[in-house]
């Protein structure tokens, strides 16, 4: 039975606040947004509907080096080396240039939380009027605006994107008590037309969902049949939207970042490690402008180019997810199996990764002393075996 943190009814007393910098959404790119504006002397107020790590929604795989350079080993679970794809007529492995790492939510939200310094309160965000946001505990001002708020971007202009019409994929999982070894992928119609299943060990539970490209798929059966078919109880449901289209990354005066921005990979939906990626760039920007260096308008013209930099890579991946359901089955398998030649699973692996690269962790105000400083019993076993 999961904590229920937040606040309700007679505890939610009314908010109503000026701030420097409002960063709505207290998740990934929220929390990596306000860890790089630590120490900035700004007042950073961060605001969600839920406590800091209360609701977990993904399956929380990412590349290891991100943890890692991040600081968040402590959060830690399980490494993998391989990614293993099933179709129904093969099983590939590719032996990866780098690992993935799957993570405790609660944990790394916590961690990545401390490394900031901005207020935090629970509150609903309704809306916005200009630079005040409207929330069920009353409207808070800010002239620097951060939309975390995930695939709704609740904070932009006009009418909010609804399923199934927009650019969303759909993912559900169940999480049982269990451990397993690999880092498993499912490419099999049987399942699901057009996306994938998977199953991401995390020391002592097992993260088995499906996820769908096509919104109007249904995922809950298959996610039941597959956690059966891998003798796993159906335990533990969690599941959300996922945009799989990049979109503008301000808008109206607001910095949109990661599932806001469509900042979620369109092929594979890693959302995590570009949701940082984005909100540590978005970070940076707003500690030059509470320095003085640069104006709001330019912040958001920098911001804004660094995200649509990047159109490219999305829009290939779009290609690719699009492509990939019209493959006849019995050329996927040989196709998978070309693939995994150690050179080309080399190459291509690293321009995947090339795209939000653990790296740009290292920059900016922090530099590498969290990296150094905070690794923790994760970062000696990854240290091990990496
Ligand atoms: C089943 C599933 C499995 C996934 N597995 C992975 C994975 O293993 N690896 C990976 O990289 N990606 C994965 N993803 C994608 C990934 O979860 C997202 O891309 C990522 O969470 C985006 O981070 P975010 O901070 O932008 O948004 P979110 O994580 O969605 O956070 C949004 C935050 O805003 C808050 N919020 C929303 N609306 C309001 C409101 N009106 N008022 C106040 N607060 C609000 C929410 O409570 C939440 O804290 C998965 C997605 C799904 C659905």
């Amino acid at each position: 039975m999961p904590i229920r943190a937040t606040k309700r009814g007679a505890e939610r007393t009314p908010l109503s606040r000026d701030a420097d910098v409002l960063i709505c959404g207290a998740s990934f790119a929220g929390l990596a947004v306000a860890r790089e504006l630590a120490g900035s002397g700004a007042r950073v107020l961060l605001i969600d509907r839920y406590e800091v790590g209360e609701r977990q929604t993904s399956a929380c795989a990412a590349p290891t080096g991100w943890l890692r350079n991040l600081g968040l080993m402590d959060a830690f679970r399980q490494e993998f080396g391989e990614l293993v794809i099933k179709t129904p007529h093969t099983t590939v492995r590719y032996d990866l240039p780098w690992s993935f790492a799957t993570f405790d939510y609660r944990q790394l939200c916590a961690a990545l939380q401390a490394q900031g310094d901005a207020e935090f309160e629970i509150a609903k965000v309704d809306g916005r009027t200009g630079d005040t946001v409207h929330t069920d505990r009353g409207d808070l001002t800010a002239p620097l605006i951060v939309d975390a708020l995930g695939w709704r971007r609740v904070l932009g202009r006009g009418e909010n994107v609804q399923p199934p019409d927009a650019l969303l994929s759909r993912g559900l999982e169940v999480h049982p008590a269990g451990t397993g070894s690999e880092f498993e992928v499912w490419i099999d119609r049987s399942y699901v037309p057009a996306g994938y299943g998977w199953s991401f060990p995390a020391r002592d539970e097992v993260r088995v969902g499906v996820g769908s490209f096509d919104p109007r798929f249904h995922v809950k059966e298959p996610t039941v049949r597959l956690a059966a078919d891998l003798e796993r109880a159906p335990e533990g449901f969690q599941g959300n939207w996922i945009p799989h289209a990049l979109r503008p990354a301000t808008d109206d005066g607001v910095f949109m970042v990661g599932d806001s921005a469509g900042h979620c990979l369109p092929l594979t939906a890693e959302g995590i490690r570009t949701a940082f990626y984005f909100g540590l760039a978005c970070g940076r920007e707003l500690r030059a402008v509470v320095a003085g260096e640069q104006t709001r308008e330019q912040a958001l013209g920098r911001y804004h180019a660094f995200s649509a930099g990047h159109r490219f890579a999305f829009d290939s991946m779009l290609k690719v997810q699009r492509l990939i359901p019209r493959v006849p089955p019995r050329l996927l398998a040989p196709a998978l199996r070309a693939m995994g030649a150690k050179a080309f699973v080399d190459w291509s692996f690293g321009h995947y990764l090339k795209i939000a690269h653990p790296d740009f962790a290292l920059a900016g105000p922090h530099g590498t002393s969290f990296a150094s400083g905070r690794g923790g019993a994760g970062a000696a076993v990854v240290g091990a075996t990496a």
